[in-house]
């Protein structure tokens, strides 16, 4: 089922400063098309979980309408909604076996959607196979695996066939390996059953792995909206192209003159109709050329091996005190013994922005 924000907004009374109010979420306008899996992405306190907790009916929004499909849910209470909700703490119950937890928010449907008992059993191992912990329905929380877990927390949720699945940071509590595994339980179990969901985290990497769209959010505000890699490669500001990218990109002072863009006194591009003037320049770490005679001379600090790649930290006037990083594989000969080193640059992985603004150029 599509979802639809219009205008959506929450203030809140500021904890820090009486008499101020945070906007949580701003003027929100977007519609998430249905049974496609998006990453709501932005850093701590921008208001990922509010606008989740809007959605779900948890909180009730200062203005604007929620709508699920054609049907205005903004005055619904949460029951009503058909949402299922997974959290980063799994929010089991520890006295109940894994089935019963499952069974749970089947055990108080009312009128026609009353279920047998044997109705709910099939019910909750079907979801239990689909997030496979079919061998686990007689366990109690506290001897599963975090990934057990949160996998049980899942199966709840969908047992209920939600209309919108919503999920705060859910990999958050568990380790490495088990969240780029889980991750992609994830987007397995989300294409099986066609669920829209919207995935919330502040982990790029893991926004983009296994998002159809991504909306990249600041301060209450969305900045941009696409498909993963569209929003890596045409990034709307400075901020969109900071977040997305480990390594992060590199932030350069540059200016624009007469269709070429330097990089102090070093002609690096040539950028035909751009306005003259200062700018950011932003390099991927992966658009650097080792090539001795390039236009673009930095310092050599260290080679950083990385197994297939091997990640060059230099240093340049121009990057405000911060290392640069240019990612190359590791079949380039390096000479680490070196003061500088030379380089030619991919035009695409290079994007400019107002120096004011940061607005895109
Ligand atoms: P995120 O999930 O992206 O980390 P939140 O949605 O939790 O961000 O919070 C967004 C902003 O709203 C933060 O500045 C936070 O302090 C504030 N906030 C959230 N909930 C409340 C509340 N109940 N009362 C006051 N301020 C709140
Ligand atoms: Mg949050």
């Amino acid at each position: 089922m599509k979802v639809v924000l219009e205008n959506l907004t929450k203030r809140f009374a500021s904890r820090q400063e009486k008499g101020k109010d945070v906007i949580a979420v701003n003027r929100f306008n977007f519609e998430i098309p249905d049974g496609q899996l998006v990453g709501l992405l932005g850093p701590s306190g921008c208001g990922k979980s509010t606008t989740l907790n809007l959605i779900s009916g948890l909180e009730v929004p200062t203005e604007g309408r929620i709508f699920f499909g054609d049907r205005d849910v903004t005055d619904l209470p949460p029951e009503e909604r058909g949402v299922g909700l997974v959290f980063q703490n799994y929010a089991l119950y520890p006295h109940l076996t894994v089935e019963e937890n499952i069974i749970f928010p089947l055990q108080n449907l009312k009128g026609k959607q009353r279920m047998t008992k044997d109705a709910m059993h099939k019910k909750a191992l079907e979801v239990a196979k689909l997030v496979q912990i079919d061998q686990l329905m007689e366990r109690k929380p506290k001897e599963l695996s975090g990934g057990q877990q949160q996998r049980v927390a899942i199966a709840r949720a969908l047992v209920k066939i939600p209309n919108v699945l919503l999920l705060d940071e859910p990999l958050s509590n568990l380790d490495a390996r088990l969240r780029l595994q889980t991750r992609e339980e994830l987007r397995r179990i989300q294409r099986e059953t066609g669920v829209t969901t919207i995935f919330v985290t502040h982990d790029q990497e893991e926004a983009m792995s296994i998002s159809d769209l991504i909306i990249v959010m600041k301060e209450g505000v969305i900045h941009q909206i696409g498909k993963p890699q569209e929003v890596y490669d045409d990034p709307v500001n400075l901020f969109v192209a900071q977040f997305l990218g480990t390594p992060a990109i590199n932030v350069l002072e540059g200016d624009i003159r007469d269709g070429k863009l330097y990089i102090g006194s070093e002609a690096v591009l040539d950028m035909p109709g751009k306005r003259n003037g200062p700018v950011w320049v932003g390099i991927r770490p992966e658009g650097f050329l080792l090539d001795e005679n390039g236009p673009f001379t930095c310092g050599m600090d260290r080679v950083e091996v990385m197994g297939r790649d091997v990640s060059v930290v230099c240093t340049h006037p121009n990057m405000a005190g911060r290392n640069l990083r240019a990612i190359i594989p590791s079949e380039n000969r390096m000479d680490a013994g070196a003061k500088t080193v030379r380089f030619s640059l991919k035009p695409y992985k290079v994007h400019v922005f107002d120096r004011e603004s940061e607005a895109r150029l």
